[in-house]
Formats: C-alpha cells, sequence, structure tokens
C-alpha cells in the first residue's frame, strides 16, 4: 500500500540531521538512507562491472542494471526497458537528441521550436545545432500565465519546423504546461516533441504511451537518485532511426579497420564504462519511491510552498513569480537585490538559491535580472516555512539599516 507521512518520510533523510532548513530541492533532491547505503554497497561489496565479464558477481551486476531499465520503464509506462537510455543526466540526454536524432535531418532554414520557459539545458543544445547546420531556433513565447502559450503554438508549426521542444515543470515559474495538448498540435503537424522531464518527473511521472511522448530525460538526482545518471525515453521507431554519436566499448558487435557494427539499441547509445553505481542507486530510488503515495507527497510540498507566498507576502515589495499551484516558489522584493538577500537567508542557515536559474531568456520575458528560488520538497515542514520567514525578517531589517 502507498503511504505518505511527512513525518516518516522526512526521517530517512540523514542530511536533515543538522539543524539546516533545506529549500533547493528544485536543484537537487537529498538522498534517503536506501539509496546511500544501495550505493555504498555497490562500492564495498561489487566486483567487476556489466555487460563484460563472466564471473558471477559481474553477471549478477548486469541482471541489475538491466532491471533498472525495467523500472524506469515502469514509471514512465514506456513500451519496452529497450527504449530507455542511461545518460548522464537531463542534459545528456537531450545533447543525444540533438546530436543523434535531429542533426542527421536537419537542413538550412531548418525550423526547431523551444518555448521561452526553458532551461538552458533544453535551449543550448538546439542553438548549438542551428550553428553547426543552419537551422533556425523559433522562440515560443510566454502567455500572462507566464506559460508557454498554446494560442500561438499552431502558428509556429510548419512544413519546416523538425522539432519542438518544452519542459514538462518550469525550475523557476514551477508552471506546467498542458503537454498533452502541445503533443497533439506538434504530431497534428507531424512535428515530433522533445519533453525536458526534470523537474516534472518527481512531481507527475508522465505515462509516455498515454502522452504520446516522442522524447522524456530525466536526471536521477532530482528524484531521490545519485548525480551523474539520468535517462532518455525514445519512442522505439525514433530510437530505431538514430544513430549513435560517441564510439567505444560495448556499442558495437563487430569492429575491425575497415568499419564496425553497433549493436541495436539501447546498448549502441553507452559507449565506455558505464555508470554502474548511478543506475543501482536510481534502482534503490524507485524502488523506495514505489511505496511512496507521490499524490499525497506532492499536495505536502505544494501546500508548503504555497503557505510560503502568502507569509511572504507580507513583506513589503514581495513579488512571486510562481505560474501555478506549484512546489517551486520564485520571488524577489522589489528595490533589494536578490544576492544579497540571499546571502543573508544562508547565513541564518536557510539553504535556497538565487540567480537566473539556468534560464537567462525567461528572466527576460519575466523582466528581472534575477529571483530568489524556494523549492519545497516532501520531507520539508511547517517549521521550515516559519524559519524561511524569521530569516527573511531578519535579513530585511539589516538590508533596510
Ligand atoms: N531542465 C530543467 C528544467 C532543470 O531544472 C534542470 C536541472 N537544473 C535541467 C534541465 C538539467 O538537468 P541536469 O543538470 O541534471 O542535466
Amino acid at each position: 500500500m502507498k503511504s505518505f507521512n511527512p513525518a516518516q518520510f522526512r526521517q530517512q533523510f540523514p542530511a536533515l540531521a543538522d539543524a539546516g532548513v533545506y529549500l533547493d530541492s528544485a536543484a537537487t533532491a537529498l538522498k534517503p538512507q536506501v539509496v546511500i547505503d544501495a550505493t555504498r554497497q555497490f562500492y564495498s561489496l561489487s566486483a567487476g562491472t556489466v555487460h563484460r565479464s563472466q564471473f558471477a558477481e559481474a553477471r549478477q551486476l548486469t541482471e541489475r542494471y538491466e532491471n533498472a531499465r525495467h523500472q524506469v520503464a515502469q514509471l514512465l509506462n514506456a513500451p519496452s526497458p529497450l527504449a530507455i537510455v542511461w545518460t548522464r543526466g537531463t542534459t545528456d540526454a537531450i545533447n543525444l537528441v540533438a546530436q543523434s536524432y535531429l542533426r542527421p535531418r536537419l537542413q538550412p532554414g531548418d525550423e526547431i521550436v523551444v518555448s521561452e520557459a526553458e532551461h538552458h539545458a533544453n535551449l543550448v543544445p538546439w542553438l548549438m545545432l542551428a550553428q553547426q547546420t543552419g537551422a533556425r531556433v523559433i522562440k515560443w513565447s510566454l502567455d500572462q500565465h507566464r506559460l508557454p502559450d498554446m494560442t500561438t503554438l499552431p502558428g509556429l508549426l510548419n512544413k519546416r519546423t523538425r522539432l519542438l521542444a518544452l519542459g514538462q515543470m518550469s525550475n523557476v515559474t514551477g508552471g506546467c504546461p498542458d503537454i498533452a495538448a502541445a503533443i497533439a498540435l506538434a504530431h497534428q503537424a507531424g512535428v515530433p516533441v522533445m519533453i525536458d522531464g526534470a523537474q516534472g518527473v518527481v512531481h507527475n511521472p508522465p505515462d509516455v504511451q498515454a502522452l504520446d511522448i516522442d522524447f522524456y530525460a530525466f536526471s536521477a538526482h532530482k528524484l531521490y537518485g545519485p548525480m551523474g545518471i539520468g535517462a532518455l525515453y525514445a519512442r522505439p521507431e525514433l530510437l530505431a532511426e538514430m544513430q549513435p554519436v560517441q564510439g567505444g566499448g560495448k556499442m558495437l558487435t563487430e569492429v575491425s579497420f575497415d568499419g564496425f557494427t553497433a549493436q541495436p539499441a539501447p546498448w549502441c547509445f553507452e559507449a565506455g564504462t558505464p555508470n554502474v553505481a548511478g543506475v543501482i542507486g536510481l534502482s534503490a530510488a524507485l524502488e523506495w519511491l514505489a511505496d511512496v503515495d507521490i499524490r499525497a507527497a506532492e499536495e505536502w510540498s505544494c501546500g508548503l510552498a504555497s503557505l510560503a507566498e502568502q507569509r511572504l507576502a507580507e513583506f513589503s515589495g514581495f513579488r512571486s513569480y510562481r505560474s501555478s499551484r506549484s512546489s517551486v516558489l520564485a520571488f524577489d522584493i522589489a528595490g533589494i537585490h536578490h544576492s544579497d538577500l540571499v546571502t543573508l537567508l544562508a547565513e541564518s542557515g536557510i539553504a535556497l538559491r538565487a540567480g537566473q536559474h539556468c534560464a537567462q531568456p525567461l528572466m527576460n520575458a519575466l523582466g528581472v535580472s534575477g529571483t530568489l528560488r524556494a523549492s519545497f520538497a516532501p520531507y520539508n515542514t511547517l517549521q521550515d516555512v516559519d524559519a524561511l520567514i524569521v530569516a527573511m525578517h531578519t535579513a530585511i531589517t539589516l538590508l533596510a539599516d
């Protein structure tokens, strides 16, 4: 039975044992003990690596490694574990789609439509591709709710459009566009869609088949797993058409000085010794999450963000950039620079982030040079909100002097 109890959930995170208040989960989630244990056990007890050696430990490791692909496929309701490629994370997965899927299909003058709300990870790979091929990146602007404007999307999709790139959830506004509607419009125009799931996956793991998603990228570290590991889901027909862009060990079946024959997907995209510890840690995170009521956990963290927003509104000059009821609260105080405020908050033991959040075009659209961002997770508490408010009072009083 899935359940969620905030106090019990919190107890599983050793990093919260000290007195600090962690409000930076949109940057990276803390790790529960089970993930730490799984990673430690791997390094202390395992021998060998995957897909190479014949001895028993190495074979078992390969089984665990491939089983984790099943777990990710289950999380996303992918049609097959073979539609899941291990990557270093979201950034790596999006770059893989850019170079492996899109680059060979682009002609000068072709277009890639990218929402204005995107993290640099879902913009710069397309800009690089434009530089490399003569294609153009087309901005999909935001509406008054700071979400990509659905009414303008049909007008941006045309015969030259080769891809639509869209985030499931903004790391700044927390806004979640209607990805089902965007995908339907894109598909009507024959355009495949890349969904950046870096923020969304922990709040609402998508059903890639029901939503008809072509490409979906996420990072394990935002899902309570280790850093340096993530995955790309690609629709099997599209994955089968992609060419590997990295060559090396284990991505091939035969090689000579005349050439090589690549393995089938997903292994042809996984050249070199992989991040086995990362995969094992992600597997532990997914196993642990399977017993968590994600909806209830999400309700708790969004409730805390709403409470924080309500109480911060008591400060004169408070401005919120929150798009919808999400766990991410970007804000600032008119007349106070965000970096001054965040420095003083840090001195009071509040860990949150200020700046441009790797989303400079979005900052321009919001008309700000940067914001603070308090991002809540299910391990946060009402006391964390109190502590933030007290620290804000102290900081603002000091800055006003
Ligand atoms: N997209 C979004 C919306 C993000 O928040 C992040 C992480 N900050 C990324 C992409 C990139 O993820 P990673 O750094 O794990 O590759």
